[in-house]
């Protein structure tokens, strides 16, 4: 606090804005006579200073050279900003012309990123509201983090209210008062980030500056702040060269110089902005972006426009992917078979085989809807519709807390959970990204489809389609539910209002789509397929281990007979006999029938005796109160690997043989598993609640750091799952019994 010889506490305020916005008028209301006049040092420009006293303060205002930016062009902006960032004053007052927000509010952007208190002074409010703007001062007041009045500065209305909001905002009353940054986009504050941490490498100056600000400067080139680094900072070289290589680097991806891609995210902010605050039919619509937004983010069709290109980003992603998918499945089939024929019989042939190649290679077949999925999602992000669709979204997303930016990650969930888990990275709030990383699990993933197809299929017949949509349902409304429990309990706190950034639009180079494209496929081929590898190692070994069972009885012995019967068959029979060929086929047949179930009956015992089936029947008692079998838990055991594990698991369990998915699984489900209709519902609810797979799990770990959440999205999912299949089971039976 600054006090003088007369113990009055002094603050020191200065005045901002753009040429002609009504600085010299307010001040002049606000400091009377009390004015001084010189030049600033060393340089003839005005220097205009005037000193109050109110509420027990003494405040100096300092009126700013008027400037419409604040780099380093000319000495007025220089002045101006080297004052903020020198002389650190206690609260900074930007006079605004309310009739030409969208201007002056390039000035406010540029501020509010050097730190600081701000007051926002709408002034020529009588221009505005003969131009029919209406503008929501609270709402602006919260996204710029700082008060806003409304003042008529020629005729001194409302200036008076600046005097207590300085002593109000000084004291830290304001309650609107807060550190704004405008976000730049991944790549750009990556390499913001990286310079800031050059910098801290000399501690005593990036405490007394904003190292982002600096940063952000010096990615625009600012010749003033390259010269304040390298006379002052211990290690300009050091800080200078990552500046390059920074700015190569997003040179390389957009083809476009840092300084113009960071005005543009300005201008992408204040477009946001205004449409957040402003309501009238003529904002000046001036550019393309503009008159594109005015179709894409329009009140009606908005939505359905956004609905549309979902739409086409699944038939891209599943449709056009279908076809690679088949190649690939029909390489990885030739590869499994080329195996098979070299490997002698035995265990190695069946830990390749059926462990690494039937494991990974499910997986691997994935691949081409993962590249379209991120193809579409890096031209949506690239193109600038990404935060349209954001934009459109916001308000419905508001009904459980989170913002527009969290519907992207939603979406992307119907696909798979994991690459929707990491395009969280685009939300700036921690809570809101762990928030939307949570209930992410529960919008139903591509990889669930199989296993409801194969259930509801099953035991609903005809209505299988409605079992599917209604599960579908569920997992929306429960994201809804469990999205706004968690908000008002452990991720409690308001829900941080910021700007929509509205960028402009651009056509997307190739390299950046390859480049954004590519970072996030690899990151999922490298995590899935060791995570996947791994775990299929595991539960192939599971399934056929111990090797040395203890069977009821010696199948070995029995089949051998039988097939030693079938080879006597001509000899048992008398040629004779009219009827020899009728009788050698239904003897055949007698025969070959005894042989396969003695098969089935010997992998059942297998399964039953490995080790999946002594953890199977261990943990019987968890799945019982839902009615399931201990074969139902063990699939959903597995599926913990991947949901589409579930499927083969079951088939493995219930030996429906070589044909383990379609047809003969569900004939065999609906004779040998104990599951009513009921059951299975609830059995499909579980598979859709619970953890949806190991590279989600991994995922989840991975963006956010941290294994608490990690195992607490586990814990809410499988609790979840457990307690709304039980209900459904046991409420259910009230009603319709079974
Ligand atoms: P400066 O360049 O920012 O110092 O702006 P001035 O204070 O010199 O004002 C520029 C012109 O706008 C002057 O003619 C003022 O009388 C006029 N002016 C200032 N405030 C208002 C206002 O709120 N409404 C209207 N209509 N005119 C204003
Ligand atoms: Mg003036």
């Amino acid at each position: 606090m600054r006090k003088n010889n007369q113990n009055k506490k002094k603050i020191v305020v200065a005045i901002g804005g753009n040429p002609n916005s009504g600085k010299t008028s307010i001040f002049n209301h606000l400091t009377g006579s009390h004015q001084k006049v010189g030049n600033w040092g060393g340089v003839t420009v005005e220097k205009v200073e005037g000193t109050v006293e109110h509420k027990g303060y003494e405040i100096t205002f300092v009126d700013l050279p008027g400037t419409y930016s604040l780099t380093a062009y000319s000495i007025e902006e220089i002045i101006a900003r080297n004052f903020i960032v020198d002389e650190k004053p206690d609260v900074i007052v930007d006079i605004l012309d309310a009739g030409n927000l969208e201007r002056n509010l390039y000035l406010a952007v540029q501020m509010i990123e050097m730190k600081g208190k701000f007051i926002f002074v709408l002034n020529m409010a009588d221009m505005a509201k003969k131009q029919g703007l209406k503008i929501d001062g609270d709402k602006l007041a919260t996204l710029l983090g700082g008060p806003v009045i409304f003042t008529v500065g020629n005729r001194g209305i409302g200036v008076d209210v600046i005097l207590d909001k300085v002593v109000e905002v000084y004291e830290g009353k304001d309650k609107k008062v807060r550190h704004i940054h405008i976000p730049y986009g991944r790549d750009i504050e990556g390499e913001i980030k990286k310079i800031q941490s050059v910098m801290r490498r000399d501690k005593d100056l990036s405490k007394k500056y904003s190292t982002r600000w600096l940063s952000v400067k010096l990615l625009e080139n600012d010749r003033e702040v390259i010269e304040k680094i390298r006379k002052q900072f211990k290690n300009p070289d050091e800080i200078l060269n990552q500046v390059e290589e920074s700015k190569n680097k997003i040179y390389k991806i957009y083809r476009e110089e840092p300084e113009v891609l960071i005005a543009d995210q300005r201008y992408g902010f204040i477009s946001g902005l205004l449409q957040e605050v402003i309501s009238l039919e003529k904002v000046n619509r001036i550019d393309i972006s503009q008159k594109i937004d005015f179709i894409l983010t329009n009140r009606v069709l908005g939505i359905p426009i956004l609905i549309f290109f979902i739409w086409l980003m699944f038939q891209v992603t599943f449709g056009l992917g279908a076809y690679p998918k088949d190649w690939i499945q029909d390489g990885v089939d030739l590869l499994s078979n080329f195996v098979a024929n070299i490997l002698p019989e035995g265990i190695l042939k069946s830990l390749v085989v059926d462990g690494i190649i039937g494991g990974v290679g499910s997986v691997i077949i994935f691949l081409p809807n993962i590249l379209l999925l991120f193809l579409m999602i890096s031209l949506f992000e690239d193109t600038g519709y990404m935060a349209r669709a954001a934009f459109v979204m916001d308000r419905i997303m508001h009904t459980m807390g989170l913002h527009g930016k969290s519907f992207i990650p939603m979406i992307m969930g119907f696909g798979c959970n994991v690459p929707a888990i990491m395009a969280t990275r685009t939300l700036e709030n921690e809570k809101d990204r762990i928030l939307t990383i949570l209930i992410n699990p529960l919008m139903s993933c591509s990889a669930r489809l199989p296993v409801y197809i194969l259930i509801a299929g099953a035991f609903f017949g005809k209505k299988a389609g409605n079992v599917i949509f209604s599960l579908y349902a569920i997992g929306i409304i429960l994201a809804v539910v469990i999205g706004r429990i968690f908000r008002r309990t452990i991720l409690k706190g308001e829900s941080e209002p910021f700007v929509m950034e509205l960028p402009p639009y651009r056509i997307p180079t190739l390299k950046s789509v390859v480049i954004h494209m590519w970072d996030k496929s690899v990151v999922f081929l490298k995590k899935m397929g060791t995570v996947i590898l791994v775990g299929s190692i595991i539960i192939w070994f599971l399934g056929n281990f111990p090797i040395n069972k203890k069977y009821s009885t010696d199948y070995n012995l029995q089949i051998k007979k039988i097939n030693m019967e079938l080879s006597k068959i001509e000899e048992t029979l008398s040629k004779q006999n009219p009827d020899y060929e009728k009788q050698k086929i239904a003897m055949e047949k007698k025969l070959q029938n005894e042989l396969s179930k003695l098969e089935n009956k010997k992998r059942e015992e297998d399964i039953e005796k490995s080790f999946i089936g002594i953890i199977g029947k261990a943990i019987e008692p968890i799945f019982k109160p839902l009615g399931f079998s201990w074969r139902e838990g063990v699939a959903l055991i597995t599926g913990f690997v991947a949901k589409e594990i579930v499927v083969s698991t079951l088939g493995v369990l219930y030996g429906a043989g070589d044909n383990e998915e379609g047809q003969n699984l569900k004939e065999v489900l609906l004779a040998k598993s104990h599951m009513t209709p009921l059951v299975a519902y609830a059995f499909l609810v579980f598979v859709l609640i619970y953890t949806p797979c190991l590279a989600t799990i991994a995922a989840i770990k991975r963006e956010t750091g941290s294994i608490k959440w990690t195992l607490f999205s586990i814990g809410y999912e499988l609790s979840l799952a457990w307690i709304l299949s039980f209900l459904i089971v046991h409420i259910g039976r009230l009603f319709i019994g079974g």
